[in-house]
């Protein structure tokens, strides 16, 4: 792993690609591009890498991801699988999910759907950590980490940017990994569409009177969805992962809450389907906002995971589709940079752009579409949406093909995701 700390006037340093930001979306990236040989910069605003070592008995943290079979294969390609499923991964074989104001339920099983799991709950800082130790130490990446992009220029062979600290980088291609608030974004001049979706996220993780028995669970109560996520900690498998999507007013109580409390309305609000509930972690509070990138790449430059979109949680979709836009992203550039064709150019990256936009525009209207038809109290819409679950439970084949979708397994996947 090299990382660079020399902060003293230094000549520009030239790249295959430069990925700003070394969350799980962009550290996977810069895996990628550098697998092929391509030589790849990663700038990170954070001082220093994760270390898996540090997660050894520790509780579990409170942010975690539903990975699906696809990103799954993805880590996989990667070499960072092993070392996340070592540490700590819950597989999930069925879903339910029901309308708490009605009779509507719906259950999804893995066998259903012909695989052995329907995903893994994993901590994002399990995933980010082993990402962190296979990727920054291949050889063709460079890391810089405590920096931030202060000036970002066009020249004529590519994007020039000039770290916080004085130091230059230079490359063809520059990708903006930087999260949902991007700076690199608004820096490039690129607009985002916003949409509040009026409503915050609350997470903490509990204990439970009952076994998870590996499956997701989670209740519409009135517009909100609450999430009990199974995870298992040392043989113990009454550890769920609680994410709350609430009005902020609620939420704010929620938070609030001592433990006591917060475990009462966790309870009652899932209708006593896991026992009694301990909450063993504090509760954080996330405001939710839709946000989708008015176009997702510039000649010499590319936005990539919540840097292009952020979407709701309730279908535990964001990290996966930035895989998505990463592996695709990457199988575009690594063929044109094989071939010698220019690959920061935009007709390399709009095939990047056509191919992932339409999946995540189409995800991010379906979240849109949740929240009204379980937000409503209209009595039409309650009859429809419990008659349509309940309806939807009997029907195997469709349900098979919800499955499919749910897992990843949707449109032609890049090679490292097969
Ligand atoms: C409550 C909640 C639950 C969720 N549950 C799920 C789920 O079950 N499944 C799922 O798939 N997704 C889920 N998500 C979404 C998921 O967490 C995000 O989609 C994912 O973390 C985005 O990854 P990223 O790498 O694109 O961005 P980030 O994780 O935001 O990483 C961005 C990186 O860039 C760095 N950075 C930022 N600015 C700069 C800068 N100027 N210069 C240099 N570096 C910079 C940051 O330090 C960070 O390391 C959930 C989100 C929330 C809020």
């Amino acid at each position: 792993m090299k990382t660079q700390t020399a902060a003293t006037k230094t000549p520009v340093e030239h790249f295959d690609a430069v990925v700003v930001g070394a969350g799980m979306v962009g550290t996977a990236l810069a895996g990628l591009l550098a697998k092929a040989g391509m030589q790849v910069a990663l700038v990170e605003v954070k001082d220093t890498p994760l270390m898996l070592t540090a997660f050894g008995d520790h509780d579990p943290l409170p942010r975690v991801s539903a990975l699906t079979p696809v990103s799954q294969r993805l880590l996989t390609h990667l070499g960072a699988w092993p070392a996340i499923a070592a540490t700590r991964v819950t597989p999930y074989r069925y879903m339910q999910v029901w309308d708490a104001e009605g009779s509507g339920n719906i259950h999804f099983a893995a066998d259903e759907a012909g695989t052995p799991v329907l995903g893994h709950i994993v901590e994002n800082d399990v995933t980010l950590a082993a990402l962190h130790e296979k990727v920054l130490a291949l050889p063709t990446v460079s890391t810089f980490f405590g920096a931030t992009v202060s000036a970002l220029q066009t020249t004529d062979t590519g994007r020039w940017l000039v770290l916080n600290d004085g130091r230059q980088l230079h490359a063809p291609l520059l990708i903006a990994a930087d999260g949902a608030r991007s700076a690199l974004r608004k820096l490039a001049g690129i607009t985002v569409s916003e949409d509040a979706m009026g409503q915050d996220a609350v997470v903490t993780t509990v204990h439970c009177e009952k076994s998870h028995g590996a499956t997701a669970r989670q209740a519409f109560i009135a517009g909100s969805p609450l999430a009990f996520l199974p995870l298992t900690v040392k043989g113990d498998d009454r550890y769920c992962s609680i994410v709350w999507s609430t009005t902020p007013q609620h939420a704010e109580e929620l938070v609030a809450h001592s433990r006591e409390e917060m475990g009462m309305a966790l309870e009652g609000a899932f209708g006593h389907r896991m026992g009694k509930v301990r909450v063993v972690d504090s509760a954080y509070r996330f405001p939710l906002v839709q946000r989708h990138a008015a176009h997702y790449v510039e000649p010499n430059f590319a936005l990539v995971g919540d840097a292009a979109h952020s979407i709701h949680p309730l279908a535990g979709q964001g990290v996966n589709l930035g895989f998505m836009d990463v592996a695709v992203l990457a199988e575009e550039v690594i063929r044109a940079w094989q071939r010698g064709a220019p690959w920061g150019a935009l007709s390399t990256l709009h095939r990047y752009e056509r191919r992932r936009r339409l999946d995540n525009s189409a995800m991010l209207g379906l979240m849109k579409g949740f929240k009204v038809l379980f937000g409503s109290e209209a009595p039409v819409l309650t009859l429809a949406r419990n008659m349509g679950m309940s309806g939807m439970n009997q029907l195997v084949p469709l349900k098979r093909v919800i499955m499919r979708q749910a897992t990843g397994e949707r449109g032609r996947l890049p090679l490292s995701c097969r």
